[in-house]
């Protein structure tokens, strides 16, 4: 799954070509990414169909984009999703100054904008406009700048495990604003049980602090528990466990609140970096299977690293599971609780 920072990638680079962009029309090559509409795939073209996109937000991995009607278009990538924008005044200016992270799929004449960074770009297997695994295609009202055959918004899935709905918008429970991205405290009806994450200001951490430790389950299984904070995948998850010497197998209970708060910092700020290095460099587009951002991937301490050294003491990594989940984690420095079982 994309990750937090990969994520918000996706999310500015939606806001910068679709805000204020109308749905002129919506094409349906394959109904199953709208599985989860409620009314099914008409229901799904007669609420978008002339309505305006007014942001793009983002609270930990979800994504949606508000319409100016109070509903919002909710995007679920998965494993293999893509949004792909193309024809947009952006996608052609990226296309003209040569840089290719902009454009690495299907015909490379065609300006288009890879926004998802969910999957490694692949070189184009096919030269056809019409992108391979092509589902949903919405047709966006023409802007000067735009490419010739107008600008779209594409979503691409070769594995089906991504979706598109229209669904209403209900006020936040603490009314601060629903997520990153926009002022208005409204959240999807069906993003509410997750929690507001780690680089949210809004997140009320004291009592992040306090769920944790009152649970006896596993720090690392917290960690993941989207309805507890959201957007820490397994990636963060065991960078930020070794960067505060925590094994992921201590119960939340046994954590001393001080720890806990250090755990919860330090994780922050491995995303935080992370989001630096994709908004810096356009390399988040790079990514592993588990959405690792390649060229962050090469500063990670301990995911993918098991049996290699420690890179502060040189101990051997080792993984063990918690949860279903490997955990990569240092002997030395993340000391394992005696009694723990996976
Ligand atoms: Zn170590």
């Amino acid at each position: 799954m994309p990750e937090l920072p990969e994520v918000e990638t996706v999310r500015a680079g939606l806001a910068r070509h679709l805000t204020g962009r109308m749905v002129e029309r919506v094409e349906i090559f394959d109904p199953r990414p709208l599985r989860r509409q409620e009314g099914g795939a008409d229901a799904f073209v007669q609420r978008l169909t002339g309505r305006t996109f007014t942001a793009a937000v983002r609270r930990g991995k979800f994504l949606w984009l508000p319409l100016d009607d109070g509903a919002a278009l909710v995007a679920h990538l998965g494993m293999s999703g893509q949004l792909l924008v193309h024809g947009t005044p952006g996608a052609l200016a990226a296309r003209e100054s040569g840089d290719d992270a902009h454009a690495f799929l299907g015909d490379p004449d065609a300006p288009r904008v890879d926004l998802t960074a969910t999957r490694a770009p692949l070189p184009a297997e096919d030269p056809d406009a019409r992108p391979r695994h092509l589902r949903v295609r919405l047709h966006l009202s023409p802007i000067a700048g735009d490419a010739p055959g107008g600008a779209v918004l594409d979503l691409v899935d070769q594995r089906m495990f991504g979706g598109l709905r229209v669904t209403d918008m209900v006020p936040t429970a603490d009314g601060a604003p629903g997520g990153a991205g926009s002022l208005a405290p409204l959240i999807p009806a069906d993003v509410t049980h997750i929690a507001r994450d780690l680089l949210d200001p809004h997140l009320d951490r004291p009592a992040v602090v306090a769920k944790m430790r009152h649970s006896n389950r596993a720090v690392k299984t917290l960690l993941l528990d989207q309805g507890i904070v959201s957007g820490i995948g397994n990636i963060y998850a065991d960078e930020g466990l070794w960067a505060a010497r925590v094994h992921g197998l201590r119960r939340g209970s046994a954590l001393g609140p001080r720890v806990t708060a250090r755990l919860l910092d330090a994780t922050g700020e491995v995303m935080e970096r992370a989001l630096a290095a994709g908004g810096t460099s356009f390399d988040a587009l790079y990514v592993d299977a588990d959405g690792a951002a390649g060229f962050f991937a090469r500063s990670l301490a301990v995911y993918g690293r098991a049996g290699q050294e420690c890179r502060r003491c040189g101990a051997l990594l080792r993984a063990e599971t918690i949860g279903g989940r490997s955990h990569v984690f240092c002997p030395r420095c993340q000391t394992r609780p005696r009694s723990a079982r996976a």
